[in-house]
């Protein structure tokens, strides 16, 4: 995260416009800015050379009115308490908005995890698991994961969650290898989910996704799962980049064969088939009809939205739309698709990998996907909906479209509870 800009202010300030918006009063807007409970626990980790280092890590529930917190742990040497209050915040759009029995929570362990050994990752992964196991659980807050964990990190969570309480509580953390029951649609569901959105949104804007122009910031997990679906549904992938820089090629790229290229040489950058190699600011200001920034947050700013020149753009990134630059975007008619929507294929994914984890079933990867694909098109169309008909689209993007749409539904939880 930006350390100019606070996460947890912004995502006030954004709870604080939907409040205004759906006509609820301040009594909403204080049950919901903070979060039910942050727990920071301190790790201390034996290190391969024998000494013993420490570590802070936090994990926040914000919201369970929906159901059991939900959301990612994040490995980062910046990350704080106020980031992770941010992200747990998040999480609870992301899950109402698509229909999702969850509430909302986020974890983080203040570590630079590349200068880790794997031993040390390991003991850092289950002393941070076994400091918060009181607080997670199937039925509690499960877990997933986020920047720099991944599917072994959650075996290790799972093992130390196994031996505490002993017993196999496979549905504690969801993102977990397909040996330990996990689904292998799990690993391309976000991007498929951003493809899928991205599309709708060109098809409802520029008449179809068929030979448009598209332009992909990042070329990770999301980025690079998203181009290749965008290329199946018959778009033209003319740029793509990562953290050394981007490629363009005006015909278009064959997909798969630049992530074959990455995935020998560490980057997109010196692909052949390139016409040129480009900036990352360059390929946001790209003549394309779909942008999608699938890298970090904070990439489009007041500085560059003017010179934007896509109709659409699916936020495949957490964040990367500021609140001014959006502003801007919205006078200029440029859809936005945003976070809570564009990359809620991950989570959806996780609640059918812990469906199948609770009942003890198994469920093949076909059928995963046609669920992942139904219910985002269905928080789609709740969303554009609402922005139709409720909406001044002139002042407000599809977010704010969204944001009502998740916090209304919350909201009315909470009220069946009694708490609001
Ligand atoms: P990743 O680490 O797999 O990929 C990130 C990509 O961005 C890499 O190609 C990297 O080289 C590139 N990158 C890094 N810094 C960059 C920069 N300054 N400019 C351009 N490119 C840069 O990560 P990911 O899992 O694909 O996540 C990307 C974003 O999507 C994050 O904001 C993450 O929070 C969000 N997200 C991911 C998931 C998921 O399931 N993976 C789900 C929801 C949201």
């Amino acid at each position: 995260m930006s350390i100019l800009i606070d996460p947890y202010e912004e995502a006030k300030k954004q709870l604080r416009s939907t409040i205004e918006l759906l006509g609820l009063g301040e009594e909403a807007y204080e049950a919901l800015a903070v979060p039910e409970r942050l727990v920071q626990v301190k790790l201390a980790v034996r290190m391969d050379d024998g000494t013993v280092k420490t570590f802070i890590g936090w994990r926040s529930q914000h919201n369970s009115a929906l159901g059991p917190y939900k959301g990612g742990i994040r490995y980062h040497p910046d990350v704080t308490a106020n980031e992770v209050v941010a992200l747990s915040m998040w999480m609870t759009w992301k899950c109402s908005l698509a229909g999702l029995p969850y509430g909302g929570g986020k974890g983080g362990v203040r570590v630079d995890p590349k200068k880790l050994s794997a031993g040390e990752l390991e003991r850092l992964s289950r002393a941070y698991f076994a400091a918060i196991s009181d607080i997670v659980g199937e039925d509690l807050d499960i877990p997933a994961p986020d920047v720099y964990t991944n599917p072994q990190v959650m075996a290790w969570y799972l093992d130390e969650y196994s031996k505490i309480k002993r017993g196999f509580y496979f549905g504690v953390v969801t993102g977990k290898p397909v040996e330990l029951g996990g689904l292998m649609a799990r690993v391309y569901s976000t991007g498929l989910g951003t493809a899928i959105t991205a599309a709708e949104a060109a098809r409802r804007v520029l008449g179809g996704i068929e030979g448009r122009t598209v332009a992909v910031q990042g070329f990770g997990n999301v980025g690079y799962y998203a181009a290749l679906f965008l290329e199946e549904m018959g778009a033209r992938v003319v740029a793509v980049s990562d953290s050394k820089g981007g490629i363009f090629n005006p015909n278009g790229f064959h997909v798969q064969d630049v992530i074959d290229f990455k995935n020998k040489t560490g980057t997109v950058v010196g692909y052949p088939k390139a016409e040129k190699v480009i900036s990352n600011e360059e390929l946001l200001e790209l003549k394309v009809d779909v942008l999608v920034p699938s890298a970090i947050e904070n990439v489009i700013t007041e500085k560059n939205a003017r010179n934007i020149k896509a109709k659409v753009i699916a936020e495949g990134a957490n964040g990367p739309t500021t609140v001014e630059a959006e502003k801007m975007l919205t006078e200029m008619g440029v859809v936005i698709v945003p976070d809570i929507l564009a990359n809620a294929g991950g989570v959806i994914m996780s609640h059918i990998e812990w469906v199948n984890n609770r009942m003890g079933g198994w469920v093949t990867e076909e059928e995963a996907r046609k669920k992942l694909e139904e219910r985002i098109m269905n928080s789609f169309n709740n969303v554009w909906k609402f922005w139709e008909s409720k909406l001044d689209k002139q002042k407000h993007n599809l977010r704010a479209a969204a944001y009502a749409v998740a916090v209304d539904r919350v909201v009315r939880a909470m009220k069946l509870k009694g708490l609001l």
